[in-house]
């Protein structure tokens, strides 16, 4: 049988990496950031001076560099290149070059097939812009966290942070391939005002509404 998988999607800061990890927690199944996994490639063409919007170069490095998942301890790992990329990826310039990276169709078919391998490994809480749509359209776990625009950007900030939030939003929204948007079928959740632990008990009670894994859900 197939692992379950919880689909979270929604725009830059809109709470959605704290409230998956910590659903994550709470249903012992395994948290994974797609989003690190396209920081970890804008990061490795910004080492090898590749431009990230190049769809031709881009493409060579997919093909070129190793890159390989593994869970441990209830954890993803990441190995690019050879290399532990985690250290590297939140810096400003991976901010600024990502939606570039994220835009090119090779890129984005090589990770979806890589983060599709993880639901054999194990149950997954998957964040990211596409898992609804495009990644685990099967789910009927799929839910999409917006918050206001000013909040969002606000909390950037706060947590000391340079990023241009509105204009990775504008990019990832209007790429050719896999738009951020939200899936017909995912569970719209407001999150400017609720706390990260509200919005994680609303989608556990909406989850174990739709049949999810009763046994572990209930149990909390
Ligand atoms: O989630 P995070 O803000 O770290 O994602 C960084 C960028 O990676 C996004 O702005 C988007 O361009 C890209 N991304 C994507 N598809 C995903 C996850 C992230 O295009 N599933």
């Amino acid at each position: 049988m197939l692992n379950p998988v919880v689909a979270i999607d929604g725009p830059a800061a809109s709470g959605k990496s704290t409230v998956a990890r910590r659903l994550a927690a709470k249903l012992n199944f395994t948290y994974v950031d797609t989003g690190a996994m396209y920081r970890a490639f804008a990061w490795l063409a910004l080492e090898k001076n590749t431009d990230p919007a190049d769809r031709v170069s881009v493409s060579g490095l997919v093909e070129s560099a190793p890159f390989e998942l593994t869970i441990s301890g209830g954890a993803v790992h990441m190995k690019l290149d050879g290399r532990d990329p985690a250290p590297f990826i939140r810096e400003e310039r991976v901010n600024t070059a990502v939606s570039r990276i994220a835009a090119i169709p090779e890129l984005r078919e090589k990770l979806v097939i890589e983060q599709r391998k993880l639901r054999n490994l194990s149950p997954l809480v998957m964040e990211g812009r596409d898992i609804g749509t495009v990644v685990f359209t099967d789910t009927v776990f799929k839910f999409f966290l917006d918050a206001d625009p000013l909040i969002r950007a606000q909390r950037r900030q706060q947590q000391g942070q340079a990023d241009t939030v509105a204009n990775r939003d504008k990019v990832d929204s209007s790429r050719a391939v896999a738009p951020l948007t939200k899936a017909a079928d995912a569970i719209l959740v407001d999150a400017t005002y609720d706390d990260a632990d509200m919005i994680v008990e609303k989608i556990l009670r909406l989850c174990r509404e739709r049949g999810l894994s009763a046994k572990k859900v209930d149990a909390l």
